[in-house]
């Protein structure tokens, strides 16, 4: 096999298909957020206003934060010396533990290296040791638990996207007798819309399944204390397993579940991707941990973030822009062509300085290709006017609809 050709004819499709992933050199700068400066190969380094971070509150520049990391590097170092097993529990991991457990209401929590291990680590461990397991899926489920119900072998059952009641369709055609987890997200993060958390629960759990549920684009930003939309609806009790990251709203990096301590116990014990790598860095332990502690103590993070969601969405509206129905903080911009796409994105960035990453079919559907804008505390009234003229020039220039403007 000619192995050089495969790869370059490979990439030439998806260069021809525009969606070829051109990734923006970024050099953040500690206070400027949402600025950063853009970095490519033969230009000067240029200041851009990013809008679609997943640094949803701004916490990766937060100064509790900074200096929570800067202190536990002055106070032991880099690295964390080892696998969870062979020297690299740190006491700073079983503080971190601590304080998610006690967030989400649960009796204890598992750190992984990021949310996509925590996902796939705890359901393929799952699928594969509860005997004939069965996993229900949610249709549009992120990659990390697709990989892992994947990997686990078992049998894997696909409901509609927030459809309860095909869930539950599926679920009475079972045999009673078989173990089964019911796998899903409550905020997702390319549409915005929200799943009926309690309604889904309720139906497995007559059915006798277990709950999973990512809740990674929300921890942070919804209920009282930031436990997510479990906490808002008051459902924290119905789920039986939750699933978050450090990496977007807690902005530093890493994931967790939690859920009762025998299930907890179970994946720390017998999760390969759990036990078989390098524990996070303590410094990244202390940050995470003193972002739960600040975003959970302040609901008014919480009431800004929503307040500047609704108030960009308003405000595109009005500009007659695509703005697709969204329940959420995320705000994205119908385009429907992945080139077209590819060059709404180009075009921000060349004639206005503005950084908003084309996102295209995996990540969606083909023809729902789409710009995601993700509003945070720190982008301003003016902000959000110099966003909306310049994606109507975009829109002018590429020939892309418009919609009859919003009162
Ligand atoms: C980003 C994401 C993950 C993975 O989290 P990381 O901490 O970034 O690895 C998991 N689930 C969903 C729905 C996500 O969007």
């Amino acid at each position: 096999m000619d192995y050089e050709a495969f790869f370059t004819g490979h990439l030439r499709r998806l260069h021809d298909e525009g969606r070829y992933r051109v990734f923006a050199e970024l050099e953040r700068v500690v206070g400027a957020f949402p600025r950063a400066r853009l970095h490519r190969e033969g230009q000067p380094p240029r200041d851009v206003t990013v809008w679609c971070s997943n640094d949803y509150l701004a916490m990766g520049q937060h100064p509790t934060v900074v200096e929570a990391m800067r202190q536990a590097i002055d106070a032991q170092g880099s690295g964390a010396g080892g696998t969870r097993n062979i020297s690299g529990t740190n006491t700073l991991h079983a503080a971190l533990e601590r304080e998610l457990a006690a967030l989400h209401e649960k009796e204890a929590a598992l750190v992984f290296t990021s949310g996509y291990v925590a996902n796939e680590t705890t359901l393929q461990t799952l699928g594969a040791l509860l005997p004939g397991c069965e996993l229900y899926s949610d249709a549009l489920n992120h990659a990390s638990m697709i990989a892992g119900i994947r990997h686990s072998g078992a049998v894997r059952r696909i409901f509609r996207h927030n459809d309860v009641a095909h869930l539950e369709e599926l679920l009475a055609g079972a045999d009673p007798s078989t173990p089964k987890v019911v796998a899903f997200e409550s905020v997702y993060s390319m549409d915005g819309d929200v799943s009926p958390i309690g309604a889904i629960c309720d139906v497995a759990h007559r059915y006798g399944a277990l709950t999973y549920l990512d809740e990674v684009h929300a921890v942070g930003m919804y209920g009282a204390r930031g436990a997510g939309v479990a906490e808002r609806d008051g459902a924290l009790g119905k789920v039986d397993i939750v699933q978050g990251t450090l990496a977007k709203a807690f902005g530093v990096v890493g994931g967790y579940i939690a859920s009762t301590a025998a299930t907890v116990d179970f994946v720390r014990s017998c999760g390969t991707g759990f036990i078989f790598t390098t524990s996070l860095p303590p410094a990244i332990a202390a940050a995470a941990l003193a972002s739960v502690r600040h975003v959970s103590a302040h609901p008014d993070l919480r009431v800004r973030h929503q307040e500047r969601a609704a108030s960009l969405k308003r405000k595109l509206a009005v500009a007659g822009l695509p703005v697709m129905d969204s329940a959420t903080h995320i705000v994205p911009v119908f385009v429907g062509d992945a080139a077209l796409c590819k060059q709404a994105s180009d075009l921000l960035l060349e004639r206005h300085a503005i950084y908003v990453q084309p996102i295209n079919y995996p990540t969606v559907a083909r023809g729902t290709e789409r710009l995601r804008l993700t509003p945070t505390p720190l982008h301003g009234d003016d902000d959000m006017v110099r966003l909306v003229a310049a994606l109507q020039d975009v829109w002018q220039t590429l020939g892309l609809g418009l919609r009859a403007a919003a009162e």
